[in-house]
Order: structure tokens, then sequence, then C-alpha cells
């Protein structure tokens, strides 16, 4: 039976106006009825939620956002999680992580994902729009590297970017500061909602030159890499999978169309809760994009097991969603960087 995972939104609140993200940040901001209250996640409520998930059978928390290090129950809400068996992941961007790691470690944090879009001043802005939160980034990078020095069995890193036109030729770059930094894995995401923003998504040119000089590059660094012969193999062969036209046409790559229309092979509605801080609730990322609300449910009047079990829920694992067509979830992707 698949593992049952929640994502948490502990808050809206976010530093950044990353070009990606703006069909959420417009959401949020327009402060529809599912976001009533405040744009933080109640500490009572997220208890509640936390208590009924684990009643349910779910496993797995991620701690997500907006930017969860500016919320103020954040420790809170890990401490508690992991009182209650969770595993306990956290996304994000790195803004207040320094003056949190010491203490998520002690709560029981189980994994840290950093994301990091580019390691060029200029091209940061254009994939977050805000000048500061580059610092920020490399700050949480040193912080964490020198954490995970001290305290070598803390919560696993994970550095995390995004594959776009402006920073595709800073992957090696990335890669390398992962390894140098001993970061557990290196995860890399293709853009969703990409056929709204033609201005960062690849293009087929773009697509072109990531196979003719960016992977071979990525797989030099790799090749050299000491790992076991095994993931060493496993990791050659996801590199070798990026944009591949054995997985999908180049002409859909750059269109951002990653599945058939029609077509839901994700496995996240049914094992899988969306939570916004107000209460509602989505079965999937797709809702992020499309705000389909008469899909959507809240957990204010009704218990985590009544919204994932319920009529609504239930229909839309039967339902065919468009945003399917345009979504990448399943097809993101991982290198295993621990010896
Ligand atoms: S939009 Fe479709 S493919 Fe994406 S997470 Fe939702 S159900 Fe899965």
């Amino acid at each position: 039976m698949p593992e049952l995972k929640i994502n948490l939104k502990v808050t809206n609140r976010c530093m950044g106006r990353c070009p990606g993200c703006d069909a959420r940040i417009s959401w949020y901001r327009a402060k529809p009825k599912e976001f009533e209250g405040s744009s933080d996640l109640d500490l009572d409520l997220a208890k509640r939620i936390i208590s009924e998930a684990s009643e349910s059978g779910f496993k797995k928390i991620v701690l997500s956002g907006g930017e969860p290090t500016s919320y103020p129950y954040l420790l809170d809400i890990v401490r508690f999680a992991k009182a209650h068996n969770f595993i306990v992941k956290l996304n994000t961007n790195g803004w207040s992580l320094p003056n949190l790691i010491d203490d998520l470690h002690h709560a029981g944090l189980d994994s840290i994902a950093l994301s990091l879009y580019s390691l060029d001043r200029s091209t940061y802005f254009l994939l977050r729009g805000h000048y500061g939160m580059f610092a920020r980034a490399l700050k949480a990078v040193d912080s964490l590297s020198v954490h995970r020095k001290i305290y070598p069995d803390t919560f696993s890193a994970i550095l995390q970017t995004i594959i776009t036109k402006v920073n595709f030729r800073d992957l090696p770059r990335l890669l390398k500061l992962a390894i140098e930094n001993k970061f557990s894995a290196f995860a890399t995401s293709y853009l969703e909602d990409a056929y709204r923003h033609p201005e960062i998504q690849m293009s087929t040119q773009d697509i072109h030159a990531f196979h003719e000089d960016v992977i071979p590059e990525l797989l030099s660094i790799m090749d050299s890499y000491p790992l076991t012969p095994s993931a060493r193999q496993r990791n050659m062969k996801t590199l070798q999978s990026y944009f591949s036209p054995e997985i999908n046409t180049i002409k859909n790559w750059a269109q951002g169309i990653y599945r058939p229309l029609g077509q839901s092979d994700c496995g996240q509605p049914g094992n899988f809760l969306l939570m916004y801080p107000g209460g509602a609730a989505a079965p999937c990322y797709g809702f992020e994009y499309t705000h389909v609300k008469d899909l959507m449910d809240t957990t204010l009047d009704k218990a985590i097991g009544d919204v994932i079990n319920g009529g609504k829920f239930r229909a839309f694992t039967k339902t065919s969603f468009d945003f399917c067509h345009y979504c990448p979830i399943g097809f993101h992707l991982w290198l295993d960087l621990s010896q």
C-alpha cells in the first residue's frame, strides 16, 4: 500500500516573487474564501490535523509554504509531528534557516530540502524576484554544511533546483556545490505550470544545448565522485534521462507537456493531502495552478479521515483532470549523493 503523505503549508507568506509561482501567489493574495483568516496556520488547527492524519495512517509530513522558516510555530509543529511518529521534511528557500538549524535538529526533523536556483546573483534574481534571497540561500548552504559536520547523524540535506531557460547551464556548478558541501542528494524539478511561462521555459534549442553541453559535464562530475557502483550507475542513468526523447518528445518537453491528455498516472490523488493555512485541503499539487475550488475540501468542520475518504476527493481520483497534461509530478529527478 502506498505511504500516505501530507504537505502542510504552514504559511502563505513568502518574500520571493518567483515567476513559476505566480499562479499560487496571485491566488493567495486574492484571499479567496478558502484562505480566510490568517496567512499562518493556526497552531491548534495544525495539531488537530497532525493528530487526525496520524490516526488515518499518514506517515510523512512535508512542511512548506510560503516560506516555512518565517512561520512562528515551526519548531512546535516539528516536535508535535515527531511525537506522532511522522517522518518530517522541511522545504525551504533558506531565509531564516541558519537561526533555526540547531533547534530543528533537536526537534527531530528528518530532512531539509533547500532550494537554490543559481550561483549567479542576477540569474537568481530572475527566478526569485528578490535580491536579498541569494545571500540568504548561500548562508543557508554554509550553515547546513557546518551543522552536518558537527552532527553527522542529523537530518539529511537535499539541494533542490528547477531547470529553466535562464539557469540550466548552472546545473554542473550546483551539483558540485552539493557534493562539496556533503548534501545527501541533489534534486531537480521540471517547471510546473511551464506553458504559461515561455520566458523561463526551456525551448527545443535549450534542450538540445542541455543534451550536448550540460549532461556530459554532469556525467563527468558524477563519474569522479566516490559512490558505490550501484549508486553511481543509478545516478548516471538518471542524468541521461533529462529531457529524454525516450520519455517524451522534445517538442512536448519544450511546451511543458508531460503527459497525454486525460492521463493521471502519478499516484498522488488518494494518497496525498495538500493543506493550506486556512484549513482548506486539496488532493494534489495541480490545484495550486488551476484553483478548481469545487473539488477542494476543508478540514475546519471535518476530520482528516473524512476529507481523504470523502466524496469530493474520491470523485477527483476518478476525474480526468486537464492540468495533468502540464504536471511534472513523477518526473522530477533525484541524485543520491550519500556515500
Ligand atoms: S495534476 Fe494530475 S499528475 Fe499532477 S499531481 Fe495532480 S493528479 Fe497527479
